[in-house]
């Protein structure tokens, strides 16, 4: 288990483990250089390793029983998790300090019962598949009133924070809104409009365009941290994720396909994160969010600068990366 603690210097939160110590070979680094020193890693993600899993919350598979063979996709709980659904959320103050129970959910979706294949090898149907449980993944979260965020992402790669290479993605339901989109609430608050249907409006028929869909936008962002950063942006505004239509899956399965490939081979294989960013769910909330997908090649390490100020030093101008990922996009099938 793990407890939330309020950082009041930057005025953030971070989830820190209770009464536990990774050793310094746990990490994923270390572990990685560890991994390739044994040949034939056990993996748990492997389709006959089902056993080895906390049971499964749901899956897409054809006739065969829960935790068995015979699946495409499967949704099931961090082993690790940091958090538990369990009891009610209570703050604990100690001075100046504050912190919460960990109280959430951390789930897993093995994208694939075959080890050897990377996500952006996996066919339009089979990414389909994944944006179909990621979608009721959400809405399933979000009947239980205490959870307040669900944060949907993709590690892939060593210097993404991947620790197994089988591809999955993973769901962390939270039980406090994070203040990561801030912008967007402070924009409408101001303007009475929303913010990236804003942006689209203005970024149509830009340099920064990277491709369109029939229902989503992608663009390198004008002021992105990372370099060859690209957004996917549905067209329709809406502020949740789960409330994605079987047509915008599909569309956004073909293009999500099209686009990893085109950053994997474009970008010499690059470890990179995926994030769903979304509204939050169970409160109050300010309007101005709509729903859109971050895409960050980790091509450097962050370093003190970024660290210290918040303020990421990009080598690649975001109209430059836009022109390269287009011309690829065009011309990938
Ligand atoms: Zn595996
Ligand atoms: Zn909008």
């Amino acid at each position: 288990m793990s407890e939330l603690r309020r950082d009041l210097v930057k005025n953030n939160w971070v989830s820190v483990a209770e009464h536990r110590a990774l050793k310094p070979n746990d990490f994923p680094i270390a572990k990685k250089a560890l991994e390739s020193s044994v040949m034939g890693a056990f993996c748990p993600f492997c389709e006959g390793n089902e056993q080895f899993t906390p049971p499964e919350i749901a899956a897409y598979r054809e006739d065969s029983e829960p935790n068995t063979k015979g699946w495409l996709v499967r949704a099931i709980p961090n082993k690790f998790s940091a958090f538990e659904l369990e009891g009610e959320l209570e703050e604990t103050c100690l001075g100046v300090f504050s912190r919460y129970n960990g109280l959430g959910k951390h789930e897993v979706i093995i994208e694939a019962p075959e080890h050897d294949i990377d996500f952006h090898q996996l066919s339009v149907e089979r990414m389909e598949i994944i944006l179909k449980i990621m979608r009721d993944r959400y809405n399933d979260l979000a009947c239980d009133k205490r959870i307040k965020y669900i944060q949907i992402y993709k590690n892939r790669g060593i210097f993404a924070g991947a620790s197994l290479e089988h591809s999955h993605s993973q769901i962390v339901a939270l039980p406090l809104v994070p203040a990561e989109n801030q912008g967007m609430i402070d924009y409408y608050k101001e303007k009475h409009h929303c913010l990236l249907c804003d942006i689209l409006a203005q970024e149509m028929s830009d340099e920064r365009l990277v491709a369109e869909s029939e229902a989503f936008i992608l663009l390198c962002p004008y002021a992105p941290r990372f370099p060859y950063e690209t957004w996917i942006i549905p067209k329709n505004h809406k502020e949740h994720f789960g409330g994605i239509s079987a047509a915008e899956i599909q569309d956004l399965a073909k293009i999500i396909k099209k686009f990893s490939n085109v950053m994997i081979e474009s970008l010499a294989d690059p470890s990179y994160n995926l994030v769903i960013n979304t509204a939050p769910v169970n409160v109050d909330y300010q309007p101005g969010y709509h729903w859109y997908i971050e895409l960050t090649p980790r091509l450097l390490v962050n370093a003190a600068v970024e660290i210290a100020s918040g303020i990421y030093i990009n080598p690649v101008a975001p109209e430059l990366a836009a022109a390269m990922l287009r011309e690829k996009m065009l011309t990938a099938k």
